[in-house]
């Protein structure tokens, strides 16, 4: 797959222009295009919703977009069920899905009345403590099965040594005891292999889940209200991947549905969903300035961001390819480490990257950043976070996040002289 901008040479010069480099863009356009064929992929299943998971970008003019094809929010923090009730998404629009849960999270979450998913057997009594054994109409239960979760022969990923969820005899337990403490409807919810760009992902999880609730219906006499397939769906960072075809994704969980719901007579249960990276990835960008070179044992492009802005590439090692922007009919025939500024030796956008020759003053434009890009930034060297823009459908540009000044970072000190010394200078 070729892999192209989707702003221009000359619009992004015209952006800097108000907005200096580094920033991250979102595309408008390309978002709703999404979320409208994600919405059509599903439109077999009359209770489906997405719950768009906050984490992988928590902007609200981002999350009121994907809110106008009726989006809910999957929060797993204070501030995340802070921000979404802010974005007017209420009640079961909501989902809280935790692990390691403060009480005070699950109080929120519990007097927003969004749908909890509990991450653990354990968490029943302590809710019931938190709650005065009156637990919400509706509950969640995130399922483990252990093991290895493979598609075919391949390992897909390794839910056995993975922190979440609770075993299949602790959901058939918690749905015993949950449905005795007054709850009336359930959920189940699982998030087995991150980031799959196959579409064979979400049929096999569905199936699984499907035959599980069957099966908790029939040995506890539950009403199972939705199965939440969680996130998951990936996107295909690398230009030699295929990207997933969501309708194929659709038609796959349809097929598992009538197979085993249809047989069981509960055809009214909802599909739910919880995808964050599918939602956005592709569809933002870190478009950063080059600012020096070095030639030392390799050949290093030193840009004006760094890994607070996109925390992948370190973290993971993660690929984010890489367009010099108004180069890219050039041969790719120099190679380069693209690396920020950090003190901190994994500081790479990319390794031995095979790029055509960059310039002082290029902008390079650093893919698929819509997700668990800006949200995953932190604040180590003391390095500010920055702006955040919206391409917008008729070509305007959006400020929709300002960057961090030096006062937002010291802000936490206010209780410290020193915080005024700094506000005074
Ligand atoms: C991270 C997360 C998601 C979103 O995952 P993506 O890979 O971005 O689709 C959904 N649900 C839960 C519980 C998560 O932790």
């Amino acid at each position: 797959m070729n892999k192209k901008p989707f702003v221009t040479k000359e619009k992004l010069e015209e952006i800097t222009k108000t907005y200096p480099t580094p920033f991250h863009i979102y595309d408008e356009k390309g978002i709703r295009k999404n979320v409208a064929a994600l919405k059509e992929a599903f439109s077999w299943n009359k209770g489906y919703k997405e719950y768009f998971a906050v984490k992988a970008n928590a902007n609200p003019y981002i999350m009121n977009i994907l809110q106008e094809y009726g989006c809910g929010a999957d929060c797993s923090s204070f501030t995340e069920l802070m921000l979404s009730d802010a974005c007017g998404l209420k009640g079961q629009e909501l989902m809280f899905s935790s692990n390691e849960t403060p009480a005070e999270e699950y109080l929120l979450a519990r007097d927003l009345g969004a749908i909890i998913n509990i991450d653990d057997f354990t968490h029943i009594e302590y809710l019931d403590k938190l709650f005065d054994g009156k637990f919400p109409k509706t509950m969640c239960c995130r399922y483990n099965p252990g093991g290895y979760f493979k598609i075919s022969n391949d390992i897909m990923d390794n839910p056995g040594d993975s922190k979440y969820g609770m075993t299949g005899e602790q959901m058939f337990e918690a749905f015993t005891i949950l449905k005795e403490k007054g709850v009336e409807e359930f959920g189940i919810h699982a998030f087995l292999a991150s980031n799959t760009v196959t579409n064979e992902y979400y049929p096999i999880l569905a199936k699984m889940l499907f035959e599980l609730a069957v099966r908790i219906k029939r040995v506890t006499g539950v009403k199972i209200k939705f199965i939440n397939l969680s996130g998951g769906i990936g996107i295909p960072y690398s230009p030699d991947m295929e990207p997933n075809n969501i309708y194929a994704i659709g038609d796959g969980v349809h097929e598992a549905y009538d197979e085993v719901f249809g047989k069981a007579g509960m055809t009214d249960v909802a599909i739910y969903t919880e995808l964050g990276r599918y939602m956005l990835g592709p569809y933002g960008a870190l478009v950063t300035k080059a600012i020096h070179f070095k030639h030392i044992y390799k050949e290093y492009v030193g840009v004006d961001s760094c890994a607070v802005d996109l925390m992948r590439p370190a973290m993971y090692g993660a690929y984010h390819h890489i367009t010099v922007m108004g180069k890219e009919d050039k041969v790719p025939d120099h190679v380069y480490d693209v690396v920020g500024s950090l003190c901190e030796n994994n500081d790479k956008f990319a390794i031995d990257r095979h790029l055509p020759e960059v310039e002082i003053g290029d902008l390079l434009y650093i893919h698929d950043t819509g997700a668990h890009g800006y949200s995953m930034g932190y604040n180590y060297n003391g390095k500010l976070k920055h702006a955040e823009l919206l391409l917008k459908t008729d070509g305007d540009v959006q400020l929709i996040r300002r960057a961090e000044t030096p006062l937002d970072y010291f802000s936490t000190l206010d209780i410290s002289p020193v915080y005024d010394k700094l506000k005074n200078n």
